[in-house]
């Protein structure tokens, strides 16, 4: 027993080194990517219980495969502005990885996109994929172009730039884009419109997110926001709580944010505070979902101007500022890394009790172990934002089939799509020794069905 015990422990110690050498690897050969260095180390971490019971992932390279891209491309982006100047910006796509079904994911158009940002998206976005049990492989891309400021004809410009050349890699069963940060339906239409002329044909499951009038699916605004609450609320239950009567924070004011908002309040939470990249308001009286709506998605105006018609609430500038307001509930919904160690620290001190993730790695590797070492309740952005590319796939789905579904059809199916997710996540958690952690329990539950398809598959 002892020595078996002995073994057991020299093995888990060989794994460790293993995947901290493969890391090592991925620093060197993918300088200054920051963001992609942060959620391999996320996932890689979760992943040692994993491969100690299964060595077939370490012989045959598993780890080594999934941090190289299938695919990455990189292109010009010219369109002339309104002043008839010509503009460049640099577009990318990241094919990531095919092994379950056609690339998948969003495009993001933010002055921040660089290699770092789309590859660590591509990466996150297969795990993701896989865990909402849909045939959707990973893939993520978008350019540094900043449509604020932009009038509609510089969007359509760039948009039809972008996708004269994103054209050559996409199709309905090769690649879907969909949105993303600062994509939405206006910037999918003029994709589509440029995809469509150039191919001479009406593919319409090309992308996702489009209108409800030319193939989109209802539901699918809604469904990332809608997606994370109920996935919170599912982690609620099993502790015998619920939103009902809790006060929440939802960082961002983009369609996230929105939708998470409006779930949440429907499920009888009052949300207090919600942000934009310059500051965040507070409203003691619960924000009015319909002021923010009408000044984000009709006005496009900066949150701050809510304040003018609410005169009990309060702006401040500095959107990290958000953190400080005490909640039971966070649910982080606008961007990478925006709760740091700090902003953890003082929600815990605040008495949060749970946090939902709807943007991407919205929480630092330290803010998440600060919440884990504390008992908050934590949903990872990779289980609980999935109901968006989850409801993407089920517009897929009805674009093959030349169909439509009720919006009460497909919020039912995205209802059971977030409720399986968390069951798979926990009862994975639980499998391997960590019971409770859903950060481990999703990255494992994402990983495995890649991985195992990609031995079926052979070396490719
Ligand atoms: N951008 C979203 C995400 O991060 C949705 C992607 C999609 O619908 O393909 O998952």
């Amino acid at each position: 027993m002892k020595t078996i015990e002995k073994n057991q422990n020299l093995y888990t110690k060989s794994v460790q080194q293993y995947v901290h050498q493969v890391f090592e690897t991925v620093k060197k050969r993918n300088p200054n990517e920051d963001e992609f260095h942060q959620a391999v180390k996320e996932v890689f971490d979760s992943l040692v219980p994993v491969l100690e019971k299964n060595p077939q992932y370490i012989n045959q390279s598993i780890l080594e495969r999934l941090v190289e891209p299938e695919r990455i491309v990189s292109f010009r982006v010219p369109w002339v502005d309104d002043q008839g100047k010509v503009q460049v910006n640099r577009g990318f796509r990241v094919q990531y990885n095919s092994a379950i079904g056609p690339y998948k994911g969003g495009l993001r158009f933010h002055p921040s996109v660089n290699a770092s940002i789309i590859k660590f998206l591509g990466f996150e976005q297969t795990f993701k994929n896989s865990l909402t049990g849909q045939p959707i492989g990973g893939g993520k891309g978008g350019a540094d172009f900043d449509p604020k400021g932009k009038s509609d004809g510089e969007i359509m410009r760039f948009c039809q730039s972008f996708m004269s050349e994103l054209s050559k890699y996409i199709g309905p069963d090769t690649d879907v884009p969909a949105g993303d940060i600062g994509v939405g339906s206006k910037e999918i239409g003029f994709m589509f419109g440029q995809y469509k002329k150039m191919r001479g044909g009406y593919e319409a499951g090309v992308l996702t997110g489009k209108g409800l009038g030319y193939g989109g699916s209802l539901t699918r605004k809604e469904a990332t926001g809608y997606g994370t609450v109920y996935f919170v609320e599912e982690m609620l239950k099993d502790q015998g709580e619920s939103f009902k009567g809790s006060t929440v924070v939802v960082s961002g004011s983009g369609n996230v944010s929105i939708y998470a908002m409006e779930k949440a309040a429907e499920l009888g939470a009052k949300v207090v505070a919600c942000s934009d990249s310059n500051g965040y308001i507070y409203d003691q009286n619960g924000i009015n979902l319909e002021t923010v709506k009408r000044i984000k998605e009709v006005e496009k105006q900066r949150i701050s101007a809510y304040v003018s018609e609410h005169p009990d609430a309060i702006y401040t500038e500095n959107c990290s500022g958000i953190w400080t307001v005490p909640c039971d509930i966070a649910l982080p919904c606008a961007t990478q890394n925006e709760i740091n160690q700090i902003s953890a620290q003082m929600l815990v001190s605040n008495g949060v009790k749970a946090v939902g993730e709807g943007a991407n790695m919205p929480s630092t590797l330290d803010a998440v172990e600060t919440f884990l070492e504390n008992n908050v309740l934590f949903a990872p952005a990779k289980a609980a934002n999935a109901g968006g590319v989850a409801v993407s796939a089920l517009e897929m789905a009805q674009n093959s089939a030349r169909l439509s579904w009720t919006f009460e059809e497909v919020d039912c199916k995205l209802q059971s799509i977030m409720k399986n997710i968390y069951q798979n996540s926990k009862q994975a958690a639980q499998e391997y020794g960590v019971p409770g952690n859903l950060v481990v329990g999703a990255n494992i539950a994402g990983f495995v069905k890649v991985a195992d398809a990609m031995i079926e598959q052979g070396v490719i």
